[in-house]
């Protein structure tokens, strides 16, 4: 499947910075958010677009677009991933900066909010061409990045080997070895234990946690998952380690069901090879859009922006969404989904234990000390069910739902910090 075409289909009804902003906006209302500190920190600070060209393995030189926003620095130096995708528009990353800001200050870490994107679409692109589009362009947003002013990460179709690149290549610029430039990179060069797995974990801390809430026993749970990368993966993976039967998976190629519960660490070694859940031996081969018309306990959608959808959103027979790709509901679903009675855990709550785990990672780096796997675990839970019950108090409290409490939790911070520190000059 070409993924160009897939994500068109899905991304015709909302572009994700209005959804950012009216989400923005329905949380400064509730907030009675000063009109002044509201134009301080709804827009990013700073946007950079990048032209990269590079010499493609034919010999020819193509062209690429990147960016990197920064969204808001009130609370410390930008964080955030860096994707590579064919749909990568300026837009979108200003949403995901923006997304970013409000993660940061929900799990309370001192960064604020960044992200970077290239459009190219790497699985047709070799090797070489794909360390050329990275070290070309950190080498453009050179003057925004540094470990104190704004860090990189992975995200979608990007993986430690291209923050190896990154770091090298801003190290070579400087002159010394530059480990606090990114988060995510391999351990032998400076990442932290435990990143890999981050943001699953994350996502499984706070399911934990929402299931207390509605009585529901993990180990008699059923659960599907929807995109298979890092995020998907792993979140199955735990769910699989605590006893839920994982009965669907899909990526973008298809997707895949078994009743019985599919066996997560096979499927993880068997798309580790071949790339694909496509063809799984230990599952029968579904049509992706029927799978959210399955019943289950819990649904992780794990994949891209708006595959959440007014269309769809009714056919969702699930008690749990825990929203681990960024942005997966488009405002109108949410309202479906609230008026349905099931309990969203928030993107900005539920994914933020990869960004947490790259905080550890940056302080690890700019100490010179390492901690091992569990110490890093131990803090990653703690701090994830302590966030999940902050919002939670939100939303009984202020008797809004849980998205609108972990935005309102969010920006209030945000807004906190931006009154202190006054408005410069
Ligand atoms: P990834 O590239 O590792 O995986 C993406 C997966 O989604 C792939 O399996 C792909 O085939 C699948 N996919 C794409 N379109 C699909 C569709 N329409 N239906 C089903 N599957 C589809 O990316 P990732 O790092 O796992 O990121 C996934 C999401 O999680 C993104 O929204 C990203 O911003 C978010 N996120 C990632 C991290 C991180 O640490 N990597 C942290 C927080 C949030």
């Amino acid at each position: 499947m070409n993924m160009q075409i897939e994500k068109n289909e899905q991304a015709v009804e909302v572009n994700p910075y209005d959804a950012a902003l009216r989400n923005f906006d329905l949380a400064a209302d509730r907030l009675e958010l000063d009109y002044d500190v509201r134009k301080m920190i709804k827009y990013p600070e700073r946007c950079l677009t990048v032209n990269i060209p590079v010499r493609m393995n034919d010999g020819r030189v193509e062209h690429f677009e990147g960016h990197r926003v920064q969204h808001n620095t009130s609370r410390g130096p930008a964080k955030g991933g860096l994707r590579f995708h064919p749909n990568v528009t300026l837009d979108e990353v200003k949403a995901l900066a923006t997304w970013m800001t409000w993660k940061c200050a929900i799990v309370n870490i001192p960064f604020g909010g960044g992200k970077g994107g290239v459009a190219c679409n790497p699985p047709e692109l070799a090797r070489q061409e794909l360390e050329s589009i990275t070290r070309r362009y950190t080498c453009a947003v050179l003057p925004l990045i540094g470990p104190d002013t704004d860090i990189p990460a992975p995200d979608v179709y990007t993986n430690a080997q291209t923050m190896a690149w990154m770091m090298d290549t801003y190290s070579m610029m400087k002159g010394h070895s530059v480990p606090g430039v990114v988060t995510g990179k391999p351990v032998s060069i400076g990442g932290s234990l435990g990143r890999v797995d981050a943001t699953g974990r994350g996502v499984f801390y706070t399911i934990q946690r929402a299931a207390e809430h509605i009585h529901l026993q993990l180990d008699k749970a059923t659960a599907m998952v929807q995109g298979f990368g890092n995020v998907g993966s792993y979140s199955a993976k735990q769910l699989h380690d605590a006893g839920c039967r994982i009965i669907a998976v899909s990526d973008v190629n298809g997707a895949i069901y078994n009743g019985k519960g599919i066996d997560i660490p096979a499927l993880m070694a068997y798309v580790q090879k071949g790339s694909t859940v496509v063809g799984f031996g230990g599952a029968e081969e579904i049509n992706r859009a029927d799978m959210l018309r399955l019943t289950a306990d819990i649904f992780v959608p794990a994949a891209l922006e708006n595959t959440i959808t007014k269309e769809n959103a009714h056919l969702l027979n699930v008690k749990i969404i825990a929203e681990g790709a960024n942005g997966p509901t488009t405002p109108d679903a949410d309202e479906i989904l609230f008026q349905n009675e099931v309990f969203l855990i928030p993107d900005i709550l539920c994914n933020a234990g990869g960004v947490t785990v790259s905080y550890f990672e940056w302080a690890q780096d700019e100490q010179h000390m390492f901690w091992d796997e569990s110490e890093i675990y131990r803090r990653l839970e703690r701090i994830m069910k302590s966030s999940f019950d902050e919002v939670f108090r939100v939303h009984r409290e202020r008797n809004v739902n849980m998205r609108l409490a972990a935005n309102m939790l969010g920006i209030n911070r945000v807004a906190e910090a931006t009154k202190l520190r006054g408005l410069y000059p």
